[in-house]
């Protein structure tokens, strides 16, 4: 498999998985114009995408599915709580995504079946998932806003080779920055995101000797910087001794190079 992560952050979130002939887009949060331009520039063309996958109902994650699913003819998945949103309302496929369950996407022509997992995560948007996508082998893990770190999450998520984590905002930049304190407790909180020390605690439950890169996704731009979140999760690392796994951080403003899984 070979993930291409789009764009991460509070104003959108969508990242492409090629799984041999098969192309799913993990959540459709940027705008349509960016997601399209974004898309179209790693070469894949029209109708390309196959399935699409909703990991919850915020429009930092859902924004464009519905239009781009039907663009595509790509089968959407969100939770069935959410199959009225405006967001995938227009989708013409739609299909439940189970919670703490287990579905295959159908594969295209030939390729072999990929196996999705999601468990769910503590965050202010009934039901929020993370992801476990298996193909020929290989294990990608997708987690992103979660409010706390959790032992069953890590349970589901551990042994992947490339793990997708969230890494939100530094403890001190949230305190000291330009939030209102409501939207400080709300971050903070159980709905909420994880800090760059939480995402170092699900990062150590879930860095297993598979494990071979590493992003850091939905980065704050007023509440966190590159530099903190990378020394965090290198720390962490260090800690376990794996000084071999690579760490990078994924931007809201330019796609990422795609990585091997
Ligand atoms: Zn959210
Ligand atoms: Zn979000």
């Amino acid at each position: 498999m070979r993930l291409q992560v789009l764009g991460s952050g509070s104003r959108g979130n969508s990242a492409l998985l090629w799984a041999d002939e098969t192309v799913i887009l993990i959540d459709a949060g940027l705008p349509i114009r960016t997601l399209t331009e974004r898309i179209a520039a790693t070469g894949i063309g029209f109708k390309a995408i196959d399935h699409i996958l909703v990991s919850h109902g915020h429009l930092d994650h859902s924004r464009s599915a519905g239009i781009l699913a039907k663009r595509h003819g790509a089968t959407l998945h969100c939770a069935a709580q959410i199959h009225e949103h405006p967001s995938v309302k227009r989708a013409p496929d739609k299909r439940d995504l189970p919670i703490n369950g287990k579905t295959t996407l159908e594969p295209r022509r030939g390729s072999a079946p990929v196996e999705l997992t999601t468990v769910k995560i503590p965050h202010d948007c009934e039901p929020t998932v993370a992801f476990r996508l298996e193909h020929g082998g290989r294990r990608l893990s997708f987690l992103s806003d979660m409010g706390e770190p959790r032992e069953d999450a890590g349970q589901v998520l551990e042994g992947a080779q490339l793990l997708v984590l969230e890494s939100n905002y530094d403890e001190e930049m949230l305190k000291g920055g330009p939030y209102p304190d409501a939207l400080k407790r709300r971050v903070r909180g159980v709905g909420g995101h994880l800090s760059n020390e939480q995402m170092a605690v699900m990062l150590t439950r879930l860095a297993g000797p598979e494990l071979h890169t590493v992003v850091l996704a939905h980065l704050s731009q007023k509440n966190n910087c590159p530099e903190l979140a990378l020394e965090a999760a290198y720390g962490a690392l260090a800690r376990m001794g794996r000084s071999d796994v690579n760490v990078v951080a994924a931007k809201q403003d330019d796609p990422l190079e795609p990585i091997q899984v």
